[in-house]
């Protein structure tokens, strides 16, 4: 191989500054083409009753659904929340929502599992689960627990009808007589007509593992984050922030403050050593491990907590 030659330094060149577009030319305020009252509602401001142990408190829910009686809504709970990987109480939200209603019959309920949905893969751990079977729709992320590439976002709807808003016909598309003749028509499937075939890589996924192939990577991570937990417990430099309930691991050095904290990520990052994630709980500044690679080894995670005691200031 021959030696790396210097590179030759760059040439300096000024950058010309962009001329600022002409400032636009005022003009004499338009009638809104349709009568007012055509025009789409402002959507209402979402609503977020307090949750002061990271899950949605069902009676919280049930004091907001009374405070907005008669309006359309929609209760969206979340199972696996993005920091601590909570569960919010599916079922709990799922009995207040059945007991209130809407102008159009009862409040929808709306789960967003994109962290937790795949545990229904797993025998041991779907029970986390129970009262997802209620929602009315069910959004999914096969990019963190189904180890798809992005894009693997899924919404699953319990009645097909749901979907009608995305339905459209364009005569060069789907026109309907090729459509009556059975030719296929993807338009009702998705918001976006030219697209890649996303959800081959899942079917192929979920033709080669199966639902049992999945479960058990989904098992895999789920011991990976208690080991690791036990590991921060066994540690006197380390605090557990609290047992893991999916495969996020939340953790800090005791007596670190929040930049402290801040810097020792940054430090093991820009070292090429850990990718640790960041995450406030209880107004501190936690590092967050998420555990999403089953072929991780207990060594792996002696590893990581060693690079963090490491590099914690003493
Ligand atoms: C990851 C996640 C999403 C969606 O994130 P994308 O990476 O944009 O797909 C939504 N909700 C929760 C709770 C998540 O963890």
């Amino acid at each position: 191989m021959n030696a790396p030659q210097p590179r030759p330094a760059p040439a300096t060149r000024a950058i010309p500054t962009p001329t600022p577009p002409p400032p636009h030319p005022r003009r004499r305020q338009r009638p809104p083409l349709l009568p007012a009252r055509h025009l789409a509602p402002r959507p209402p401001r979402p609503r977020g009753p307090p949750h002061p142990r990271g899950t949605l408190d069902p009676t919280a829910v049930h004091h907001a659904l009374t405070d907005l009686a008669g309006q359309p809504v929609l209760v969206a709970a979340t199972a696996g929340t993005t920091d601590a990987g909570l569960v919010d109480p599916l079922p709990g939200i799922a009995d207040r929502c059945a007991a209130h209603t809407t102008p159009t019959g009862p409040v929808d309920f709306h789960v967003d599992a994109a962290y937790a949905g795949p545990l229904l893969f797993s025998a041991t751990h779907r029970g986390l689960l129970a009262g997802l079977d209620r929602a009315r729709t069910v959004t999914l992320d096969l990019h963190k627990l189904g180890w798809q590439p992005a894009a693997a976002g899924l919404l699953a709807v319990r009645d097909l009808a749901d979907l009608a808003v995305l339905g459209h016909t364009a005569d060069y598309l789907n026109a309907d007589d090729d459509t009556d003749a059975g030719l296929p028509d993807l338009l009702g499937r998705s918001l976006r007509t030219t697209r890649r075939p996303d959800v081959l890589k899942t079917a192929v996924t979920l033709r080669a593992l199966g639902r049992t192939g999945l479960g058990a990577l989904v098992d895999t991570c789920m011991t990976l984050a208690q080991d690791l937990a036990d590991l921060v417990e066994k540690s006197p430099h380390l605090e557990l922030h609290a047992r893991p309930t999916l495969t996020t691991v939340l953790f800090r050095p005791y007596d670190a403050d929040a930049p402290t904290v801040a810097a020792i990520r940054r430090t093991l990052l820009t070292e090429g050593r850990a990718v640790l994630g960041r995450a406030t709980a209880d107004g501190r500044l936690w590092l967050k491990a998420t555990l999403l690679n089953p072929h991780t080894t207990l060594d792996d995670l002696i590893q990581l907590i060693t690079l963090v005691e490491g590099s914690t200031p003493r």
